[in-house]
């Protein structure tokens, strides 16, 4: 358990300029060019990083491809690599404390959460398909006497990772280790405004004993470093979690470019509905706060609608306002924090222009809507909460990434169900309900790639993680998670 004055030391660490790293070796970007860090904790400058341009790709895709064709990662024994990815997870729990402080400074999630959900969820991580390398077998496919069928799975080749700001560990953690556990090498883009903490895991992966140039990082922003990567024709496959729109210029990069395969894991609006027969309401309303003001409001599968059956509708909300009002907004290396920073301040800009569209849209605010803690020169918004949206509004149809609940009542099941599928989203859903019947009618009906029933937000890597809609296709966690990573490849042999 980390204690506040281990925080306090910590926070004071002096945070090195992150560069590439190409082939095991920093390097700066090839024009030297760089760029800033900014602490959303209080808006300063935290440190710079190589803003990375195409030739840096270029030779960071050319250093995978190398180690790739040489068999130094994909030609050792299954074995082998789980055991060097099974010590990247002991070195990455090691330093827990630290990787998470360092990546609350970069992106203000409250180290609270933190902690749990990004170094020790990454740890838990390298160590799941560490232990997963060598225990999946390939087939025999039941052909006619004489021939044998056999099925191989190979690895894929080069792997281009992009990753978001809300949790670079994690979310860097699902798809590098699947993607080392099958035997590939990687150029992976962090997220521009939080690369420092998984810049450090990197670091990790290679005093633990990964071979020089499996893992590759190119720092910089979306447009040069990950269209470059997106667009290379020596990349194999694309595995991407962030935005709609990005997710789209993806996929015609790769039209334009080598066809690359491409797995988009994108946003979502997703839906929680409260019957009547929830049972405890204030169990509910706890729940239903949690699951969208954690690490305000910037988690994908967040529920930021909030279905209320009528009958009890008046008395949920006043619950969840209750809850949100008292919720401790500041510094999220403060353990008291439970509403830390928004990630960067364009984020907050734009969050705070979706509240003031949302109220001119009439839905109405019971809580929030405004930049809180203004003096420390950080990007706070406090737990935000509009009722009565309408279905067609933008509230209700976008995904805003903060902490912004929109609630809505409902009459019937049915009707819920329209409600909370009316989007083009499908990442999560959520019921709640103490009648069994009604929570499996519910589980078939709602269109998510996951529904929580009675809870919302638990899940760990056992369980897949993705999208429907315009959500995104594949999946991250779980054995699933290898088939982004790896080809199918059928042997034909004459007896
Ligand atoms: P974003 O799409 O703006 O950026 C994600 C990454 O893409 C960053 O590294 C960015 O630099 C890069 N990028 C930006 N423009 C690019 C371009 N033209 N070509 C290639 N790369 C480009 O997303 P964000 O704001 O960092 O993260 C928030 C989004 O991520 C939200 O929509 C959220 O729902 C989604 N998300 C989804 C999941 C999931 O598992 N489904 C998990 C976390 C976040």
């Amino acid at each position: 358990m980390i204690n506040q004055s281990e925080i306090d030391i910590l926070r004071q660490a002096s945070v090195p300029v992150g560069q590439h790293l190409i082939d095991g070796k920093k390097v700066d970007a090839s024009d030297g060019a760089q760029m800033d860090v900014i602490s959303p904790i209080d808006g300063t400058l935290l440190t710079k990083i190589a803003a990375g341009q195409g030739l840096d790709v270029d030779k960071a895709v050319l250093a995978a491809r190398t180690a790739f064709e040489d068999g130094r990662w994909s030609g050792l024994a299954p074995a082998v690599r789980g055991k060097i990815l099974q010590r990247i997870a002991d070195q990455i729990a090691n330093e827990a404390h630290s990787l998470a402080v360092l990546g609350v400074r970069d992106n203000g999630t409250e180290i609270s959460m933190a902690i749990k959900g990004e170094p020790l969820s990454a740890a838990g991580t390298f160590r799941y398909y560490g232990e997963l390398c060598d225990k999946q077998y390939g087939e025999i496919a039941p052909t006619a006497p004489g021939t044998l069928g056999l099925v191989h799975h190979t690895p894929v080749g080069v792997v281009g990772v992009i990753i978001p700001w809300n949790f670079p560990l994690m979310i860097g953690a699902w798809k590098i280790a699947a993607a080392l556990a099958a035997g590939n090498t990687i150029v992976l883009k962090p997220a521009e405004v939080a690369s420092l903490s998984i810049l450090r895991l990197v670091d990790i992966c290679h005093e633990a004993g990964l071979p020089d140039g499996v893992l590759n990082v190119v720092t910089g922003t979306g447009l040069d470093v990950g269209a470059a990567l997106g667009r290379h024709m020596d990349v194999d496959v694309l595995a991407f979690t962030g935005s709609g729109p990005v997710g789209r210029q993806l996929l015609m990069y790769a039209a334009q470019s080598n066809l690359k395969r491409v797995y988009l894991e994108l946003g979502g609006k997703s839906a929680s509905v409260v019957f009547g027969d929830a049972g405890n309401l204030d169990q509910v309303a706890k729940v239903a706060a949690g699951a969208i003001f954690r690490n305000s409001g910037q988690v994908c599968v967040a529920s930021s609608r909030l279905l209320v059956e009528r009958s009890i509708h008046q008395d949920v909300v006043e619950k969840i306002v209750k809850i949100a009002d008292e919720m401790t907004l500041g510094n999220p290396l403060d353990l008291s924090t439970n509403a830390g920073a928004i990630a960067s301040k364009t984020q907050m800009n734009n969050i705070l222009r979706d509240c003031d569209r949302a109220a001119a849209d009439g839905a109405d605010l019971k809580l929030g809507g405004v930049q809180r803690a203004v003096d420390t020169g950080g990007f706070y918004i406090g737990p935000t909460i509009f009722d009565n949206a309408s279905q067609d509004s933008s509230l209700v149809q976008n995904e805003i990434f903060g902490p912004v609940l929109a609630i809505q009542p409902f009459d019937k099941e049915d009707e819920a169900v329209r409600l909370a599928n009316g989007t083009n989203y499908g990442l999560s859903a959520g019921v709640f309900t103490q009648n069994i019947s009604r929570a499996h009618r519910m589980i078939e009906s709602l269109r998510a790639g996951v529904v929580h029933v009675n809870t919302y937000g638990g899940a760990d890597v056992t369980v897949p993680l993705g999208g429907v809609g315009q959500s995104g296709n594949g999946h991250d966690k779980s054995p699933h998670a290898m088939d982004k990573y790896r080809n199918l490849k059928t042997a034909w042999v004459q007896l």
